[in-house]
């Protein structure tokens, strides 16, 4: 689409460093390389696949991502070629890996789950490698046959986990209607992965609109409870990204991953305002939002990395033209306090609107 389009060499390498990072590694480097098409066999060529070898030796390298999905075999080659411990995977893997990490209900567990193992199911050539190491490279015939098995077992878990998601949604269906009254009020953070959100997250602990740090308690890693110093409380929590090249076999799994902020009191939309295609992250994501069951949940749209934009003046104006708008800049806390003033405002809003529900 659109996005795919503009969408460069060095911004995808970005993202996938910075998916890495959710994910909780620490990357060292990247590197990329043009060829006319792939080698069947390693996906890069000799020379690069070289390169990438000295560099996992000199740096103490545990795992290599490729930006683009790779074949069965040419996953097994590399790995081989990179030598024992070495772990080789895709961004599909990288993303997996990370929606797993993030899948909050019982019905995205299942979703993360089955796209898991039908990435899974093509791939499954471990067993192979392992007797064939084993028997000297002898029992070729015999590793085929295991990979049968442990294909057809996988076949048969992906048909069971789809029946028990089958379940789990007409059991959701007939509850989906019933808000129930929370305590403390959850704002659910949503946009594009790198908008900022965990920085914005993070930095509430130090703006002055809190009362005291230590009631900014840590529930889980993507949750915070804020307590503001007129007393007022909202639980903030951070949502999986939205990703500009997202793997088409993992849209269902990155939807059942955000289902959980139908449940939320109001939905926050942070955006990279300095991003240059800012106008079509907030589409993209305004169009996911519309599919989900969240449309009577109301929504303030933040715009972030104020101080990185070109023209940070004509920024806030535009801003304060609209409504449900707030400027910040995360990094250094700008327009902290009127964010929290907003989301103030924005949950008396809701909570009327619970009210006007009840019988
Ligand atoms: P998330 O993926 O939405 O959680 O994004 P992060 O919070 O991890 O931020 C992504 C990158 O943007 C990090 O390098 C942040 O330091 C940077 N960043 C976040 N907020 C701001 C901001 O207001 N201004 C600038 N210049 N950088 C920011």
């Amino acid at each position: 689409g659109d996005i795919q389009d503009s969408f460069g060499i060095q911004e995808s390498l970005s993202e996938l460093n910075q998916l890495a990072d959710t994910a909780g590694l620490k990357v060292v480097g990247s590197t990329y390389q043009k060829l006319s098409s792939p080698n069947p066999r390693t996906y890069i060529g000799s020379g690069k696949v070289s390169e990438i070898k000295s560099a996992i030796h000199a740096l103490g390298v545990e795992t290599v991502i490729f930006d683009d999905e790779l074949s069965a075999g040419q996953l097994r080659n590399l790995e081989k070629i990179f030598g024992g411990d070495v772990r080789v995977c895709d961004r599909t893997a990288l993303i997996l890996d990370i929606f797993n990490q993030r899948a909050a209900t019982h019905e995205a567990s299942l979703q993360v789950a089955l796209a898991q193992m039908e990435y899974q199911l093509p791939r499954l050539t471990k067993m192979w490698t392992h007797l064939e190491r084993q028997a000297g490279g002898k029992v070729k015939g015999m590793g085929e046959k295991q990979i049968e098995v442990d294909k057809r077992i996988l076949r048969n878990q992906i048909g069971a986990t789809r029946k028990e998601l089958e379940s789990v949604r007409q059991h959701r269906k007939q509850y989906r209607n019933r808000r129930f009254s929370v305590p403390v009020p959850v704002v659910s953070l949503v946009g594009y992965t790198n908008a900022g959100k965990s920085t914005l997250l993070n930095q509430l602990t130090g703006a002055d609109v809190l009362a005291e740090d230590k009631l900014f308690a840590t529930l889980d890693p993507t949750t915070r409870r804020v307590q503001m110093k007129n007393g007022k409380e909202f639980l903030l929590t951070d949502t999986v990204g939205f990703i500009q090249k997202l793997p088409t076999t993992l849209v269902a799994a990155f939807r059942a991953t955000l289902e959980e902020i139908s449940e939320s009191s109001l939905l926050v939309h942070v955006v990279d305002i300095s991003h240059p295609l800012a106008e079509k992250h907030i589409e993209a994501v305004d169009k996911v939002l519309s599919e989900l069951d969240v449309l009577l949940i109301p929504r303030l749209m933040v715009w972030n990395k104020v101080d990185k934009a070109s023209d940070p003046q004509k920024i806030r104006l535009e801003a304060e033209k609209r409504e449900d708008v707030v400027c910040i800049s995360a990094l250094n806390g700008d327009g902290l306090p009127e964010f929290c003033n907003a989301v103030q405002e924005k949950l008396k809003d809701s909570m009327v609107w619970v009210e006007a529900l009840l019988p």
